[in-house]
């Protein structure tokens, strides 16, 4: 054994199974220690009934039940995560602290903090990969450069696993499990009260169990992945993004599992499907790491001259938007649902992107902001991915000329109007051919209370093309 104790401090990966860094301290250490931070810095910018709080913490009790059957148990501090890991560390006088990479800037730098307060007191402190199949500079073009494009990133990436096919090995956890220590405290895990929150419906599953059961519920519908995926009205995804956020389901796991699919002929054309989706996850990941600009301005420079629409009729433009109010029943339903819910469908992730920047000139910022503090699976790669994608400002986004219309787009996606009665309660009796664009029936009265546009979609579209001039010569 290369320590004698060792500390594993979990972070975006709550689970007790093929687990990167529990595996490596559990083969190199002879007694360890798991903790997990509830980091005072991050909690402090929340609200009281933030969903991501309540999954944490429905997540973190399984983790610990999964932990203790194991001979384990977590430790569990509310604090400064800078300032607990290097003292918790000397207190259980450890010799090396284990966690798994995160990839964002605000955590590369706390990292950081944290290696040069551990090594300054004799500490190691190892992180390892485990939240993607391959990271940062796994996937490179010839001339090992990044890829700026999707499309030979991905086709790179499988080539990648076919000739790593070891990078889908599970780090096991199990079979050492006698290396386990028992917590010096056996404190009760902190209440959300206690930690200053309200609990909140998290509308998914939590936990590694939650995960499990709705990974297994998917594999029964991944063939009809590819034709049902963008439609809001059906259950036509996984639902498993927020599991991929906090790691309570092991990424190596799906992408094995959807490996083994393909190699029998299964999965239809579903499978691929969703795998090129969980790549777009690494590529994101990639482009925040490489590119860490990309949480505050454009990707491409040339976008940043874009000047958008800004004051008091802007701000009210904006509140509409937030509170599904734009009088686009899609748009509106969309809002709704992340509002409710914490989650909205990928489709109208993308119409209601588009329609803030390309239809209300509003900064893709404002939005992305607006996302981040409600997506329960809210993550910094994919969010500001998915947001300079639609607005045009990013890598491999679609063209600045494309703009969605959100009612076409809500005649195809939501073609009987489902979705959009299931979000919006006023509109709950107009016909399939009046939902998508009430103003324009006579049966006015259905829609009563419903508002009319906030603006018009065909004059937006000209300022937009107008506001989106000054990049003609970048494009
Ligand atoms: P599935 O279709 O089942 O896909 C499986 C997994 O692949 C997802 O769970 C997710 O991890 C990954 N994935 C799917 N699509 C994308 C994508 N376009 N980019 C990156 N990863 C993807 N995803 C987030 O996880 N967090 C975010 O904060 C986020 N913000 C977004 C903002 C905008 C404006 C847009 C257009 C997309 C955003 N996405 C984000 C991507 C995508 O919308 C969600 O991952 C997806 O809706 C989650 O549902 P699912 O798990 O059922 O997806």
């Amino acid at each position: 054994m290369t320590f004698n104790k060792s500390l594993v401090w979990f972070r975006r990966d709550l689970r007790a199974y093929d687990h990167a860094s529990l595996h490596h301290a559990l083969t190199s250490s002879a007694q360890v220690y798991c903790v997990f931070v509830y980091d005072t810095t991050m909690l402090e910018q929340l609200a009281r009934d933030d969903r991501r709080v309540s999954f944490i913490h429905a997540s973190i009790a399984a983790l610990d039940a999964g932990l203790r059957e194991m001979g384990g148990a977590l430790i569990v501090r509310h604090a400064d995560a800078v300032e607990a890991i290097p003292a918790l560390a000397a207190g259980l006088g450890v010799d090396a602290v284990f966690t798994n990479n995160d990839y964002e800037p605000g955590a590369i730098a706390r990292d950081l903090e944290v290696a040069a307060r551990l090594e300054a007191d004799g500490r190691a402190f190892h992180s390892y990969k485990d939240q993607v199949i391959f990271e940062k500079d796994e996937v490179l073009t010839l001339a090992g450069k990044p890829f700026p494009v999707f499309t030979p990133y991905k086709n790179a990436w499988l080539k990648r696993l076919a000739a790593h096919p070891d990078s889908l090995a599970p780090f096991a956890v199990e079979p050492y499990a006698s290396q386990f220590a028992a917590p010096p405290d056996s404190s009760p895990l902190p209440s959300l009260a206690q930690l200053g929150f309200d609990p909140v419906d998290t509308h998914v599953a939590t936990g590694m169990d939650g995960a499990a059961a709705i990974f297994d519920g998917f594999l029964e519908r991944i063939e009809h992945y590819a034709a049902a995926r963008d439609y809001p009205a059906v259950a036509g995804t996984s639902g498993l993004s927020v599991h991929l956020r906090f790691g309570t389901i092991s990424i190596r796991h799906l992408v094995r599992t959807v490996q083994a699919m393909l190699g029998y002929g299964g999965g239809g054309a579903g499978a691929p499907a969703w795998l090129s989706e969980l790549v777009w996850r690494e590529f994101y990941a990639m482009i925040l790491f490489r590119h860490p600009h990309v949480g505050e301005r454009s990707f491409k420079p040339a976008y940043d001259a874009i000047e958008w629409e800004s004051g008091p009729a802007a701000d009210a433009l904006f509140a509409a938007w937030c509170d599904g109010r734009t009088g686009y029943p899609l748009v509106d339903a969309a809002m709704a649902q992340i509002n409710q819910t914490g989650f909205m469908h990928n489709r109208l992730r993308m119409v209601t992107a588009s329609f803030l920047v390309k239809d209300l000139g509003i900064d893709w910022r404002w939005g992305e902001r607006y996302f981040a503090r409600k997506l329960i699976d809210y993550e910094m790669a994919s969010n500001t991915g998915g947001w300079q994608w639609a607005a045009s400002t990013g890598c491999d986004a679609q063209p600045y000329f494309r703009i969605f219309n959100p009612v076409t787009q809500s005649e195809r996606f939501d073609p009987d109007g489902d979705f959009i009665r299931r979000y919006v309660p006023q509109l709950a009796s107009m016909s399939r051919r009046e939902i998508h664009a009430p103003w324009l029936h006579e049966r006015k009265g259905a829609a009563r209370g419903y508002p009319a546009p906030v603006v018009a979609h065909d004059e937006a579209r000209k300022k937009t093309l107008a506001r989106f001039d000054v990049v003609k010569a970048a494009v």
